[in-house]
Protein backbone atom coordinates (compact mmCIF):
# COMPACT_ATOMS: atom_id res chain seq x y z
CA UNK A 1 0.00 0.00 0.00
CA UNK A 2 1.44 3.52 -0.80
CA UNK A 3 1.48 6.71 0.77
CA UNK A 4 -1.69 8.61 0.48
CA UNK A 5 -1.25 11.54 -1.28
CA UNK A 6 -2.98 13.87 1.87
CA UNK A 7 -2.50 11.76 5.34
CA UNK A 8 -3.22 14.17 8.65
CA UNK A 9 -1.85 12.96 11.76
CA UNK A 10 -4.05 11.87 14.59
CA UNK A 11 -4.99 14.70 16.92
CA UNK A 12 -3.70 14.85 20.68
CA UNK A 13 -6.29 11.90 22.22
CA UNK A 14 -8.23 11.45 18.76
CA UNK A 15 -10.48 8.73 18.67
CA UNK A 16 -9.26 6.01 15.77
CA UNK A 17 -12.63 6.23 14.24
CA UNK A 18 -12.29 10.30 14.15
CA UNK A 19 -8.80 10.06 12.36
CA UNK A 20 -10.12 7.00 9.82
CA UNK A 21 -12.75 9.88 8.62
CA UNK A 22 -10.86 12.57 8.40
CA UNK A 23 -8.32 10.40 6.54
CA UNK A 24 -11.26 9.48 3.70
CA UNK A 25 -12.27 13.09 3.53
CA UNK A 26 -9.11 14.92 3.59
CA UNK A 27 -8.63 12.89 0.17
CA UNK A 28 -12.13 13.68 -0.94
CA UNK A 29 -13.29 10.35 -0.97
CA UNK A 30 -16.68 8.57 0.71
CA UNK A 31 -15.93 6.82 3.59
CA UNK A 32 -16.88 3.18 2.70
CA UNK A 33 -15.12 3.73 -1.23
CA UNK A 34 -11.87 5.05 0.61
CA UNK A 35 -11.63 1.69 2.92
CA UNK A 36 -13.08 -0.99 0.49
CA UNK A 37 -12.27 -0.24 -2.63
CA UNK A 38 -9.27 2.01 -2.17
CA UNK A 39 -7.63 0.83 0.54
CA UNK A 40 -8.90 -2.98 -0.07
CA UNK A 41 -10.03 -3.43 3.50
CA UNK A 42 -11.46 -7.02 3.12
CA UNK A 43 -13.75 -7.19 6.76
CA UNK A 44 -16.49 -4.90 7.43
CA UNK A 45 -15.35 -1.82 9.43
CA UNK A 46 -18.04 0.68 9.89
CA UNK A 47 -20.69 -2.27 10.87
CA UNK A 48 -18.64 -3.27 14.18
CA UNK A 49 -17.08 -1.14 17.08
CA UNK A 50 -14.10 -0.18 15.06
CA UNK A 51 -12.34 1.70 18.26
CA UNK A 52 -13.23 -1.61 20.34
CA UNK A 53 -11.59 -3.93 17.83
CA UNK A 54 -9.79 -2.97 14.96
CA UNK A 55 -7.44 -5.76 13.67
CA UNK A 56 -3.89 -5.89 13.37
CA UNK A 57 -4.53 -5.72 9.86
CA UNK A 58 -6.49 -2.73 10.00
CA UNK A 59 -3.44 -1.30 11.76
CA UNK A 60 -1.26 -2.33 9.75
CA UNK A 61 -2.64 -1.01 6.81
CA UNK A 62 -3.29 2.70 8.04
CA UNK A 63 0.48 2.66 9.30
CA UNK A 64 1.34 2.22 5.91
CA UNK A 65 -0.63 4.26 3.92
CA UNK A 66 -0.40 7.36 6.49
CA UNK A 67 3.21 6.89 7.72
CA UNK A 68 1.59 6.79 11.55
CA UNK A 69 3.72 4.00 13.53
CA UNK A 70 1.14 1.20 14.56
CA UNK A 71 1.81 2.02 18.27
CA UNK A 72 0.47 5.35 18.10
CA UNK A 73 -2.13 4.15 16.23
CA UNK A 74 -3.11 1.35 18.71
CA UNK A 75 -3.14 4.54 21.36
CA UNK A 76 -6.19 5.61 19.30
CA UNK A 77 -8.01 2.18 20.39
CA UNK A 78 -9.73 1.68 23.47
CA UNK A 79 -7.22 -1.16 24.25
CA UNK A 80 -5.27 2.13 25.55
CA UNK A 81 -7.07 2.10 28.52
CA UNK A 82 -6.60 -1.94 28.88
CA UNK A 83 -5.40 -2.34 32.59
CA UNK A 84 -6.34 0.89 33.57
CA UNK A 85 -9.62 1.09 33.01
CA UNK A 86 -10.87 -2.30 32.64
CA UNK A 87 -8.48 -5.64 32.11
CA UNK A 88 -9.03 -6.32 28.13
CA UNK A 89 -11.56 -4.58 26.28
CA UNK A 90 -11.90 -6.79 23.49
CA UNK A 91 -13.73 -9.12 26.19
CA UNK A 92 -16.81 -9.99 24.39
CA UNK A 93 -20.55 -8.35 25.42
CA UNK A 94 -20.76 -5.18 26.98
CA UNK A 95 -17.63 -3.68 28.13
CA UNK A 96 -16.91 -1.95 31.08
CA UNK A 97 -16.68 1.44 31.20
CA UNK A 98 -17.58 1.98 27.36
CA UNK A 99 -20.46 3.79 26.18
CA UNK A 100 -22.73 1.11 23.66
CA UNK A 101 -22.95 3.37 20.38
CA UNK A 102 -26.27 2.83 18.83
CA UNK A 103 -28.33 0.92 20.84
CA UNK A 104 -31.39 1.99 21.93
CA UNK A 105 -32.65 1.54 25.92
CA UNK A 106 -35.59 2.89 26.76
CA UNK A 107 -36.12 5.95 24.67
CA UNK A 108 -32.67 6.81 24.77
CA UNK A 109 -29.98 5.96 22.01
CA UNK A 110 -26.47 6.21 22.84
CA UNK A 111 -24.47 8.72 20.38
CA UNK A 112 -20.80 9.38 20.08
CA UNK A 113 -20.23 12.04 23.19
CA UNK A 114 -18.49 14.99 22.52
CA UNK A 115 -17.88 19.21 23.94
CA UNK A 116 -19.10 21.45 21.71
CA UNK A 117 -16.38 23.71 23.02
CA UNK A 118 -13.41 21.63 22.07
CA UNK A 119 -15.54 20.89 18.50
CA UNK A 120 -14.87 24.83 18.22
CA UNK A 121 -10.79 24.46 18.47
CA UNK A 122 -9.04 24.52 15.29
CA UNK A 123 -9.94 20.93 13.45
CA UNK A 124 -13.03 19.51 15.01
CA UNK A 125 -12.12 16.16 16.23
CA UNK A 126 -13.45 13.02 18.24
CA UNK A 127 -11.70 12.10 21.87
CA UNK A 128 -10.88 8.62 22.83
CA UNK A 129 -11.98 9.68 26.10
CA UNK A 130 -15.44 10.37 25.18
CA UNK A 131 -16.41 6.72 24.38
CA UNK A 132 -16.04 6.03 28.20
CA UNK A 133 -19.11 6.22 30.55
CA UNK A 134 -17.12 7.26 33.01
CA UNK A 135 -16.49 11.22 30.89
CA UNK A 136 -19.90 12.73 31.25
CA UNK A 137 -18.10 16.55 31.45
CA UNK A 138 -15.68 18.16 29.94
CA UNK A 139 -12.54 18.57 32.28
CA UNK A 140 -11.46 21.93 29.97
CA UNK A 141 -14.77 23.74 29.87
CA UNK A 142 -16.62 22.39 32.30
CA UNK A 143 -19.59 21.81 30.72
CA UNK A 144 -21.86 18.51 29.74
CA UNK A 145 -20.48 16.29 27.01
CA UNK A 146 -23.47 16.04 24.26
CA UNK A 147 -24.49 12.84 22.64
CA UNK A 148 -27.28 13.99 19.90
CA UNK A 149 -28.19 17.16 18.23
CA UNK A 150 -29.61 20.05 19.70
CA UNK A 151 -31.24 20.36 16.22
CA UNK A 152 -32.95 17.17 15.11
CA UNK A 153 -32.52 14.71 17.92
CA UNK A 154 -29.85 12.90 15.96
CA UNK A 155 -27.16 11.17 17.68
CA UNK A 156 -23.86 12.01 17.00
CA UNK A 157 -22.33 9.93 14.25
CA UNK A 158 -19.54 11.23 12.05
CA UNK A 159 -19.27 8.54 10.35
CA UNK A 160 -22.21 9.03 8.84
CA UNK A 161 -20.78 12.24 7.32
CA UNK A 162 -21.15 12.46 3.25
CA UNK A 163 -23.23 9.69 2.75
CA UNK A 164 -26.17 10.99 0.35
CA UNK A 165 -27.43 13.84 -0.39
CA UNK A 166 -24.47 16.04 1.43
CA UNK A 167 -20.92 14.47 -0.06
CA UNK A 168 -19.06 17.56 -0.05
CA UNK A 169 -18.36 17.28 3.67
CA UNK A 170 -14.42 18.29 4.55
CA UNK A 171 -12.40 16.46 6.89
CA UNK A 172 -12.76 20.04 9.15
CA UNK A 173 -15.97 19.57 9.29
CA UNK A 174 -16.53 17.10 11.91
CA UNK A 175 -18.32 19.19 14.12
CA UNK A 176 -21.53 18.88 11.43
CA UNK A 177 -24.57 16.73 12.44
CA UNK A 178 -24.71 14.00 10.12
CA UNK A 179 -28.02 14.18 10.06
CA UNK A 180 -29.04 17.78 9.91
CA UNK A 181 -25.51 19.41 9.13
CA UNK A 182 -26.08 21.47 12.12
CA UNK A 183 -22.79 22.49 13.52
CA UNK A 184 -22.58 20.91 16.80
CA UNK A 185 -19.96 23.35 18.22
CA UNK A 186 -22.42 26.08 18.29
CA UNK A 187 -24.55 24.00 20.89
CA UNK A 188 -25.01 26.39 24.20
CA UNK A 189 -22.85 24.74 26.97
CA UNK A 190 -24.97 23.59 30.02
CA UNK A 191 -23.40 23.29 33.42
CA UNK A 192 -23.74 21.13 36.24
CA UNK A 193 -25.35 22.29 39.33
CA UNK A 194 -23.50 23.47 42.08
CA UNK A 195 -22.76 20.28 45.01
CA UNK A 196 -21.33 19.92 47.85
CA UNK A 197 -18.23 18.83 49.34
CA UNK A 198 -16.70 19.73 46.07
CA UNK A 199 -17.44 16.58 44.79
CA UNK A 200 -17.45 17.86 41.23
CA UNK A 201 -14.26 19.66 41.29
CA UNK A 202 -13.11 16.33 43.02
CA UNK A 203 -14.65 14.39 40.03
CA UNK A 204 -13.17 17.15 37.29
CA UNK A 205 -10.06 15.92 38.68
CA UNK A 206 -10.87 12.13 38.35
CA UNK A 207 -11.03 13.31 34.45
CA UNK A 208 -8.30 15.47 33.90
CA UNK A 209 -5.75 12.30 35.09
CA UNK A 210 -6.62 11.17 32.04
CA UNK A 211 -4.86 13.96 29.91
CA UNK A 212 -1.78 13.18 31.30
CA UNK A 213 -2.27 9.85 31.55
CA UNK A 214 -0.92 9.62 34.81
CA UNK A 215 -3.18 8.91 38.18
CA UNK A 216 -2.18 11.05 40.75
CA UNK A 217 -2.14 10.12 44.09
CA UNK A 218 -3.09 13.34 45.74
CA UNK A 219 -6.82 12.40 45.06
CA UNK A 220 -8.49 11.16 48.16
CA UNK A 221 -9.72 7.74 46.92
CA UNK A 222 -9.85 4.93 48.74
CA UNK A 223 -7.09 3.48 46.75
CA UNK A 224 -4.33 4.86 44.57
CA UNK A 225 -4.41 2.44 41.59
CA UNK A 226 -6.57 2.99 38.58
CA UNK A 227 -7.78 -0.29 38.04
CA UNK A 228 -8.85 -1.03 41.36
CA UNK A 229 -10.49 1.94 42.01
CA UNK A 230 -12.53 1.64 38.33
CA UNK A 231 -13.51 -1.86 39.47
CA UNK A 232 -14.50 -0.78 42.88
CA UNK A 233 -16.67 1.98 41.53
CA UNK A 234 -18.65 -0.01 39.06
CA UNK A 235 -19.53 -1.88 42.21
CA UNK A 236 -20.66 1.24 43.85
CA UNK A 237 -22.49 2.42 40.64
CA UNK A 238 -24.06 -1.01 40.64
CA UNK A 239 -25.52 -0.76 44.19
CA UNK A 240 -26.58 2.66 43.84
CA UNK A 241 -28.44 1.76 40.48
CA UNK A 242 -29.86 -1.49 41.82
CA UNK A 243 -33.77 -1.47 41.27
CA UNK A 244 -34.30 -3.01 44.93
CA UNK A 245 -32.22 -0.07 46.63
CA UNK A 246 -34.90 2.62 46.62
CA UNK A 247 -33.93 3.57 50.27
CA UNK A 248 -30.29 4.13 49.58
CA UNK A 249 -31.19 6.66 47.10
CA UNK A 250 -33.46 8.35 49.32
CA UNK A 251 -30.70 8.46 51.82
CA UNK A 252 -28.50 10.07 48.97
CA UNK A 253 -31.43 12.45 47.94
CA UNK A 254 -32.00 13.72 51.36
CA UNK A 255 -28.06 15.02 51.76
CA UNK A 256 -27.31 15.48 47.93
CA UNK A 257 -29.81 17.48 45.66
CA UNK A 258 -29.78 14.76 42.75
CA UNK A 259 -32.76 13.40 42.53
CA UNK A 260 -31.60 10.25 42.03
CA UNK A 261 -34.97 8.31 40.74
CA UNK A 262 -37.19 6.22 43.57
CA UNK A 263 -39.13 4.04 41.28
CA UNK A 264 -38.23 0.64 40.99
CA UNK A 265 -37.80 0.15 37.36
CA UNK A 266 -34.94 2.32 37.31
CA UNK A 267 -32.63 1.28 34.88
CA UNK A 268 -29.37 -1.42 35.66
CA UNK A 269 -26.70 -1.01 33.34
CA UNK A 270 -24.79 2.28 33.55
CA UNK A 271 -23.35 2.53 30.19
CA UNK A 272 -26.83 2.72 28.26
CA UNK A 273 -28.03 5.35 30.71
CA UNK A 274 -28.15 9.24 29.48
CA UNK A 275 -25.03 11.19 30.09
CA UNK A 276 -27.07 13.47 32.69
CA UNK A 277 -28.76 10.16 34.72
CA UNK A 278 -24.36 8.87 34.34
CA UNK A 279 -23.49 12.41 35.76
CA UNK A 280 -26.32 11.59 38.92
CA UNK A 281 -24.53 8.56 40.02
CA UNK A 282 -21.21 9.06 39.93
CA UNK A 283 -21.70 12.12 41.75
CA UNK A 284 -23.55 10.05 44.57
CA UNK A 285 -20.72 7.56 44.23
CA UNK A 286 -18.20 10.36 44.80
CA UNK A 287 -19.87 11.82 47.98
CA UNK A 288 -20.65 8.23 49.39
CA UNK A 289 -16.70 8.03 49.08
CA UNK A 290 -16.07 10.62 51.33
CA UNK A 291 -14.37 9.89 54.28
CA UNK A 292 -14.41 6.15 53.38
CA UNK A 293 -16.03 3.95 55.20
CA UNK A 294 -17.44 5.40 57.57
CA UNK A 295 -19.98 7.35 55.43
CA UNK A 296 -20.35 4.30 53.20
CA UNK A 297 -21.18 2.39 56.06
CA UNK A 298 -23.49 4.59 58.16
CA UNK A 299 -25.62 5.32 54.45
CA UNK A 300 -25.67 1.48 53.83
CA UNK A 301 -26.62 0.48 57.30
CA UNK A 302 -29.32 3.14 57.94
CA UNK A 303 -30.58 2.10 54.07
CA UNK A 304 -30.81 -1.39 55.93
CA UNK A 305 -28.18 -3.22 53.28
CA UNK A 306 -26.27 -5.71 54.34
CA UNK A 307 -23.06 -7.28 52.53
CA UNK A 308 -25.14 -9.95 50.84
CA UNK A 309 -27.66 -7.23 49.92
CA UNK A 310 -24.87 -5.51 48.02
CA UNK A 311 -23.78 -8.19 45.99
CA UNK A 312 -23.89 -12.59 46.38
CA UNK A 313 -20.15 -12.92 45.57
CA UNK A 314 -18.03 -9.99 47.40
CA UNK A 315 -14.96 -11.73 46.95
CA UNK A 316 -15.16 -10.25 43.01
CA UNK A 317 -14.86 -6.77 44.42
CA UNK A 318 -10.90 -5.23 45.22
CA UNK A 319 -10.31 -4.99 48.55
CA UNK A 320 -10.89 -1.64 49.16
CA UNK A 321 -14.59 -1.80 48.51
CA UNK A 322 -14.59 -5.75 50.53
CA UNK A 323 -13.06 -4.92 53.32
CA UNK A 324 -15.73 -2.39 54.96
CA UNK A 325 -18.54 -4.38 53.58
CA UNK A 326 -16.68 -7.52 55.82
CA UNK A 327 -15.86 -5.58 58.51
CA UNK A 328 -19.41 -3.57 59.23
CA UNK A 329 -21.88 -5.27 57.31
CA UNK A 330 -21.58 -8.54 57.33
CA UNK A 331 -25.03 -9.69 59.29
CA UNK A 332 -24.56 -13.68 58.01
CA UNK A 333 -24.90 -15.57 61.26
CA UNK A 334 -22.06 -16.98 62.64
CA UNK A 335 -22.52 -20.72 63.61
CA UNK A 336 -20.69 -21.40 66.74
CA UNK A 337 -19.14 -25.45 66.73
CA UNK A 338 -20.36 -27.63 69.89
CA UNK A 339 -16.96 -27.68 71.04
CA UNK A 340 -16.90 -23.77 70.98
CA UNK A 341 -20.68 -24.05 72.86
CA UNK A 342 -19.35 -26.25 75.76
CA UNK A 343 -16.02 -24.53 76.37
CA UNK A 344 -17.87 -21.31 77.22
CA UNK A 345 -20.88 -23.39 79.18
CA UNK A 346 -17.41 -24.89 80.83
CA UNK A 347 -15.73 -21.10 81.08
CA UNK A 348 -19.07 -19.49 82.51
CA UNK A 349 -19.13 -22.46 85.25
CA UNK A 350 -15.74 -21.93 86.26
CA UNK A 351 -16.77 -18.46 86.32
CA UNK A 352 -19.71 -18.99 88.94
CA UNK A 353 -21.98 -17.44 85.95
CA UNK A 354 -25.40 -18.91 85.40
CA UNK A 355 -25.10 -20.97 82.40
CA UNK A 356 -28.45 -19.31 80.21
CA UNK A 357 -29.04 -18.49 76.31
CA UNK A 358 -28.25 -14.87 77.82
CA UNK A 359 -25.02 -15.61 79.30
CA UNK A 360 -23.96 -17.86 76.32
CA UNK A 361 -25.39 -15.49 73.90
CA UNK A 362 -22.90 -13.02 75.68
CA UNK A 363 -19.65 -14.50 75.47
CA UNK A 364 -20.34 -15.56 71.90
CA UNK A 365 -21.65 -12.75 70.25
CA UNK A 366 -24.59 -14.41 68.96
CA UNK A 367 -28.54 -13.88 69.44
CA UNK A 368 -30.12 -14.57 72.23
CA UNK A 369 -32.75 -16.80 70.23
CA UNK A 370 -30.08 -17.95 68.47
CA UNK A 371 -28.35 -18.86 71.28
CA UNK A 372 -31.53 -20.68 73.13
CA UNK A 373 -31.16 -23.62 69.56
CA UNK A 374 -27.75 -24.77 71.44
CA UNK A 375 -29.51 -25.44 75.09
CA UNK A 376 -28.97 -28.93 74.77
CA UNK A 377 -25.53 -28.34 75.83
CA UNK A 378 -25.74 -27.02 78.92
CA UNK A 379 -29.36 -28.77 80.05
CA UNK A 380 -28.01 -31.82 79.44
CA UNK A 381 -24.58 -31.51 81.40
CA UNK A 382 -25.99 -30.02 84.51
ZN1 LIG B 1 -14.33 20.88 26.07
ZN1 LIG C 1 -29.06 17.51 13.55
Amino acid sequence: MKLLPLHPQPKKGEILSSWMVRLALENRFHLHTFYSKLLGCKHPIWTRDVDRSATADLIHLLSECSSCSATKIEATTLRHYDGYMYEDVRTHGVARWIVPLGIYHRLHRNGMQCCPLCLKEEVPYYKLKWRTSFFTLCEKHRCFLIDECPNCKAIVEYHRLGIGKHMDVRSSELHLCSHCYFNLSETPPVYPPRLPESIVQEYRNTLKQFENDSWSRTLTFPTTHPLAFFHGLRGLLMLVNKRACVELRKNINASVPLNLPLEKDWSPEFGYLTIRERFNLLMACFWLMHDWPHRFVTILKMSKLSRSRFAEDVAQFPFWLQQPLNQYLDQRHYIPSPEEVNSVVDYLKSKGIPVSAPSVAKVLGIGRDFARTFNSHWNNRN
